[in-house]
């Protein structure tokens, strides 16, 4: 029997998703092409000696009991070890210290403690958020997919339909910040960044105008659980890697596709060294903004209007990583943070940091006496300039960035052992992410859910996961989109 051959371009979450549900079917012959050396883009690492340093994905959501990271280690025979966190993050925000905590009732005490002027809004906020989060968690077990673009997944979608979806209706087309006023909490400066520093990680988007359904599940995901997962969310990648050639699958690294096009009713995939793959499938899990270049022009002219995208649509990542002497930390100094000196500041630019610690056991990370550090913060891709100016930028974002940290971690600086910036054309290079562009798009009324962007390319064998797909960013969502590919291709070659 000739089987269906695959190629999968890019060994992010997303593409190794795909590829190892692939893998596990007789029928499909995969290959797996990644750019770079390492596996899992954003979740992958890089190591420097006995130091391993998580590059972008630290913290794990969605390995709980049902999760979808759990389900779909589950389907694939993975064991990950990761542990849950009670605390999943310590907010530093001015003068305050809000303990993020996972138990709901626990959480909404906190909040009491911190506003206390407004907790009856607040505690409603939060409960109608969860309110309307709870059924689209049930969905999602289901990994329904949006848009719906075939019949097959309207019906999908018709069969998952629950009365209690009816109240989810009007929130459609609602931001974030409407519901915020609807509870009187718009004026609550504070709260209001509060907010928008958790949100902006996962929805690439503050509460002005984040989609409300979808801040309503980042603002919910936290209390099903967060995790550490010893080593970090590498171990998720390489898992799937060894799954993929376990499987019979092939994988190769140090490949980096460089055009995409159809000969002889095929695909044909070209390598920056003019190697050639041949396949019935591509899967591409790289961002739409690389369709341009990848693409023969004749397909890209085919694509549907939406996912023709333009540079500079999402956001770049400015990050520092660290190797820290042990004696620099408090006795507890949490393993995720974040750090907003000045809430009157945007939540970009350094002004919010997301602090990410391996913890003091963790020999994966660090020898013993030592942890590595990954502090990142969001950053307009427009303000990086020409080679002078981008060194300088560089120089003083991470000056200003150990500025911050010290607020929350006074020694810091006489504990470090390495230092390295990852300003985005770090990023672009070593994640393969156009003009350093990561996370997604902002997550809005008017381009999330319905409106997000399908898997489907509109050309048969064509396809698309990552972050810049439905349901967007985060390690979760882009091993949903994989696992919506290998559906549907299995669907179109009639698996089960
Ligand atoms: C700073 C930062 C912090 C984050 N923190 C978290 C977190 O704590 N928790 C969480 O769940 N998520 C987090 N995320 C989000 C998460 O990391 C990403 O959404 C997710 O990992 C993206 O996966 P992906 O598969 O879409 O793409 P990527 O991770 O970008 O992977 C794509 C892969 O394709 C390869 N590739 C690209 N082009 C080519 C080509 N032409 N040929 C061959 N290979 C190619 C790349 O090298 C890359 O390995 C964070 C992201 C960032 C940037």
């Amino acid at each position: 029997m000739e089987k269906t051959r695959v190629i999968v371009v890019g060994g992010g979450i997303g593409g190794l998703t795909a590829a190892a549900y692939l893998s596990m079917e007789e029928k499909c012959d995969v290959t797996l092409l990644e750019a770079s050396l390492e596996w899992g883009g954003c979740a992958g690492k890089f190591s420097r000696g006995a130091y391993t340093f998580p590059v972008g994905a630290t913290l794990g959501l969605g390995f709980e009991a049902g999760g979808i990271h759990d389900q779909i280690l589950n389907d694939l025979n993975i064991e990950i070890d990761c542990v849950l966190l009670n605390e999943v993050m310590t907010v530093n925000i001015g003068e305050k210290k809000i303990v993020y905590f996972k138990e709901r009732d626990q959480f909404l005490v906190e909040m009491e403690k911190h506003f206390p002027e407004d907790i009856e809004n607040i505690r409603a906020f939060f409960k109608h958020c969860w309110k309307m989060a709870s059924p689209i968690y049930e969905m999602t077990r289901h990994f329904p997919v949006l848009p719906p673009v075939t019949p097959s997944e309207w019906l999908r979608l018709l069969a998952l339909a629950r009365p209690n979806q009816l109240k989810l209706i009007p929130s459609f087309n609602q931001s974030l910040q409407g519901v915020l006023k609807k509870y009187d909490l718009d004026k609550n400066k504070l709260f209001v960044h509060f907010i928008d520093g958790l949100i902006i990680d996962s929805l690439q988007a503050t509460s002005k105008h984040a989609s409300f359904l979808m801040a309503a599940i980042a603002l919910d995901v936290y209390h099903r659980g967060a995790f550490y997962l010893k080593g970090g969310l590498y171990k998720v990648a390489d898992a799937m890697v060894k799954k993929v050639v376990e499987n019979g699958g092939t994988v190769k690294r140090g490949r980096r596709v460089v055009s995409v096009s159809k000969k002889d009713g095929r695909w044909l995939v070209v390598d920056q060294r003019d190697r050639e793959y041949v396949g019935d499938h591509v899967i591409l899990n790289t961002p739409l903004e690389s369709l341009g270049e990848l693409l023969d022009p004749s397909l890209y002219h085919k694509l549907p209007r939406k996912t023709k995208v333009e540079k500079g649509e999402q956001w770049g990542a400015f990050t520092l990583y660290l190797s820290v002497k042990e004696e620099v930390f408090p006795e507890y100094f949490p393993l995720f943070s974040q750090v907003v000196p000045d809430p009157l500041k945007p939540v970009t630019e350094g002004h919010h940091l997301f602090v990410s610690v391996s913890s003091d056991e963790d020999r994966l990370r660090a020898p013993k006496g030592f942890r590595t550090m990954t502090v990142s913060t969001h950053t307009n891709l427009s303000r990086w300039g020409e080679q002078e100016s981008y060194d300088q930028l560089k120089e003083e974002m991470t000056n200003f960035i150990l500025l911050q940290l010290e607020t929350v971690l006074p020694n810091v600086r006489k504990g470090i052992t390495q230092l390295y910036p990852g300003a985005p054309k770090a990023w672009e290079q070593f994640t393969n992410r156009p003009s350093g562009g990561v996370g997604g798009y902002p997550q809005t009324v008017k381009s999330s859910l319905f409106y997000d962007k399908s898997h489907r390319s509109n050309i048969k064998g064509l396809w698309f996961c990552g972050d810049t797909v439905f349901p967007g960013a985060g390690t979760m969502a882009v091993s949903s989109s994989g696992f919506h590919v290998a559906r549907s291709i299995k669907t179109d070659l009639k698996l089960k």
